[in-house]
């Protein structure tokens, strides 16, 4: 198996083959995000997947499930990811599916039909970053989508049945629009319906520091503005059925679990943090 560069992939696919089928992200223009600025967006070739495919096979059984990275790899075009599903299929028919990182661009790029026939050949879940369900946050980091598209998207994936599970960043609207990222995206997601969700912190690095709104330079949101994010999100998130996790390393304070079930709980362990939080 080669990979190009560092390769990133969600905590949850810990235990898949990761397969590079693209170098880097083909947008690449997030204020917040460095992790493909090293890397100029190419799509590999067939025959270097497939020889990495093939390379796999003595692993056979080891794993469940494949994770196609980098960035955004849902941007490539079907007949090609259709090539890549029906070879894992052929070399590996027992696996439980085939899960990818996706851009709500490159998700509404594609027709309907074609989402139903990648989930056809097993593609269960698209890792899609919300990250605020706010216009103005989204212009503001450069993400290229609004919140629309990504309503939009979000729809177009449970239309063809495949699970989205989807990240938000909390802090991403600096101390000034706070209240507004956080109320919108709680509404965004309500709209949205993700069976995941994950929520992780901004912290200094990156490009965060470079984007103004409305004149005023972005300032990172203290520790305890952060977690009073956490809880008002919790608050206003009206989903049907979702596994909640703000667990990531970048987070302060880990809490999870399945909403609405575990709603209380999580407010209550959000608000114990909150009441011994002085300033950090
Ligand atoms: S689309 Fe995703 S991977 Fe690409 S720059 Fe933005 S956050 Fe990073």
């Amino acid at each position: 198996m080669i990979y190009e560069g560092t390769i990133y992939r969600p905590p949850s696919e810990a235990d898949s083959l990761l397969v590079q089928v693209t170098v880097g992200c083909s947008w690449n223009k997030c204020a917040f995000c460095g992790m493909y600025k090293d890397k100029k967006y190419r799509v590999r070739s067939l025959e270097e997947v497939k020889a990495d495919l093939w390379s796999a096979t003595p692993y056979r059984g080891s794993f469940q499930r494949v994770f196609l990275c980098d960035g955004d790899a849902f941007a490539l075009p079907t007949p090609f990811l259709t090539e890549v599903l029906e070879e894992i299929r052929r070399l590996f028919p027992d696996l439980d599916g085939v899960r990818i990182y996706a851009s709500a661009r490159n998700v509404l790029a594609k027709e309907p039909r074609e989402l139903a026939a990648l989930t056809k050949l097993g593609v269960d879940m698209a890792y899609l970053g919300l990250e605020s369900g706010s216009d103005k946050v989204l212009a503001a980091v450069n993400k290229g989508i609004t919140r629309q598209e990504m309503i939009d998207a979000a729809a177009a994936l449970r239309g063809a049945r495949i699970k989205q599970s989807v990240s938000i960043i909390s802090g991403l609207g600096g101390e000034t629009l706070s209240k507004e990222h956080i109320l919108e995206t709680a509404d965004a997601l309500n709209q949205m319906q993700p069976e995941y969700l994950g929520m992780l912190v901004l912290h200094e690095g990156g490009d965060a520091g470079l984007y103004h709104f409305e004149g005023e330079s972005f300032r990172l949101p203290p520790s305890r503005l952060v977690l009073a994010e956490t809880r008002l999100l919790l608050e206003r998130l009206e989903l049907n059925s979702c596994y909640f996790t703000s667990a990531h390393v970048s987070n302060y304070f880990h809490v999870k679990g399945s909403l609405p079930r575990d709603k209380r709980r999580l407010l209550e362990q959000i608000g114990g943090a909150l009441d011994s939080v002085v300033t950090i």
